[in-house]
């Protein structure tokens, strides 16, 4: 029998469903992965009892680009984003990663699913490219490993770059893969981890780098693997590369994209502030997905999208930290409250704005619908159990609870949320990750880290 779970007299019960319910002093039954039952007042024999009272429950958020591996370069002022375009920052950044072995990869991505958690989210997708002579083409098996050690559900996106600088790219040579050598390792990773199924704690996301650093084929080879395997697709659009595309095929990427089928329901790119407002049409139509990540926006100085237009429009937008290296962090809380002050700040040019509840929605249900996962992103019977609380009993929120829904974005969140559930688990509560030695970890990582980056050696010399 599955194990029942009763969250009980939880303050309010944010659902972020069609209907944007708002349950006060009700209940949650959870029965094994899924809810089963929100309302006041329920009773479910042999249930374990969670007393929620006090609590703001919200459904798990949901990050739809990041780079976990990145999270071991945060940090490095050597690399200033905020004074590079993003091909000089490439151009660097790529000689620290061709220094990355599995042991950062692995302890990178526990560092990010920890962050990720703590602060509320449940999916994680990761898009992850860097493939090294010390990795092999181990990191998205070692990522599994450390998804699973923390119970987070995780959609990995098999990157790679296929051009070489001698034909235009900024990829170092050792950091290359053919195109055959990318799809072979996809194959194998989805008949390894992909699970289509409800409830699916692990899928696999084709997911080539960028169309600069890429050869045609492989987005084109990526679109019929994808469509004969029903997996997704995912790649960077519009985030500077459009004028060497121009010069590169005579059209802007997205119709490059179009030309060539990366495009549909099953595909989202991250960034796309580059993206006309006449191409709005074309993503809505296309029912192709944008992750918007407002960090790095920020810290390259680059243009914020128009999230209400967007929307209005048609497009699904949803929410990323994307990598570490340009955000400095995994806290997609944090990411969602910068959202929605970036949306703000342009609302008198732009003549209105997403509301704080409209981003946290682009944080869940949007996410959901990104990774075609009908089976999360709002919280009602037969979804799955993801979610967090806050606790409200604080003294830093008194005098802000009026409005549970607007609250995350508007007035943020300080530190840790009180618990996460995922898949029906608890995973974290009342500041530890369940199940795990986090200080242990922690000083593994960070040695790991030291020996690998931080260590005196030629790649790293050149930021000093
Ligand atoms: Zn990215």
């Amino acid at each position: 029998m599955e194990q029942k779970i009763l969250i009980q007299n939880a303050r309010a019960i944010v659902t972020c469903d069609a209907k944007d319910q708002v349950y006060w002093d009700s209940d949650i039954l959870i029965e094994g992965p899924k809810i089963t039952a929100i309302g006041k007042g329920l009773e479910a024999e042999g249930a374990k009892v969670i007393d929620a009272s006090g609590k703001f429950v919200y459904p798990g958020l949901i990050n739809t680009h990041h780079h976990f591996f990145q999270t071991f370069v945060r940090n490095l002022i050597t690399i200033d984003y905020p004074n590079m375009m993003v091909m000089d920052w490439i151009d660097k950044i790529y000689r620290i990663f061709q220094i990355i072995d599995n042991d950062v990869i692995y302890y990178s991505s526990l560092t990010a699913f920890a962050d990720l958690i703590k602060h509320g989210c449940t999916c994680a997708f990761d898009h992850q490219y860097c493939y090294t002579k010390k990795t092999g083409k181990e990191p998205v098996d070692r990522q599994m490993e450390a998804a699973k050690l923390l119970g987070i559900r995780y959609h990995a996106g098999r990157g790679t770059n296929t051009l070489s600088r001698e034909e235009g790219s900024s990829i170092p040579d050792n950091m290359l893969e053919t195109t055959d050598e990318f799809l072979k390792d996809c194959e194998r990773l989805i008949s390894l981890y992909h699970d289509p199924n409800p409830f699916s704690m692990r899928q696999i996301v084709m997911a080539p780098c960028q169309p600069i650093n890429c050869r045609q084929d492989t987005f084109t080879e990526t679109v019929a693997m994808a469509r004969e395997k029903g997996v997704r697709m995912h790649t960077h659009l519009g985030e500077g590369e459009n004028e060497g595309i121009i010069a590169r095929y005579g059209k802007r990427t997205l119709d490059w994209c179009q030309d060539i089928g990366f495009i549909g329901e099953d595909v989202w790119y991250a960034h796309n502030w580059e993206v006309l407002s006449e191409e709005y049409k074309v993503l809505a139509q296309a029912k192709t997905g944008v992750s918007h990540c407002p960090s790095p926006a920020i810290l390259g100085g680059f243009p914020i999208l128009d999230i209400k237009a967007m929307s209005e429009a048609g497009v699904l937008i949803s929410l990323g930290c994307d990598g570490s290296a340009t955000n400095d962090s995994s806290n997609l809380l944090d990411s969602l409250r910068t959202s929605y002050m970036m949306q703000a700040y342009h609302t008198k040019a732009r003549g209105g704005c997403a509301s704080a509840y409209d981003m946290l929605k682009v944080a869940t249900i949007n996410g959901a619908k990104t990774l075609g996962r009908l089976d999360l992103g709002s919280l009602e019977p037969e979804k799955a159990a993801d979610l967090f609380m806050i606790d409200t009993e604080t003294l830093e929120l008194a005098g802000a609870l009026h409005d549970p829904c607007n609250m995350l974005a508007r007035v943020g969140q300080t530190g840790p949320v009180w618990m996460t559930m995922i898949n029906g688990k608890v995973v974290y509560k009342d500041g530890e990750l369940q199940g795990v030695d986090e200080k242990k970890l922690a000083a593994e990582g960070e040695a790991v880290c030291t020996k690998v980056i931080r260590q005196p050696n030629e790649a790293y010399k050149m930021f000093l």
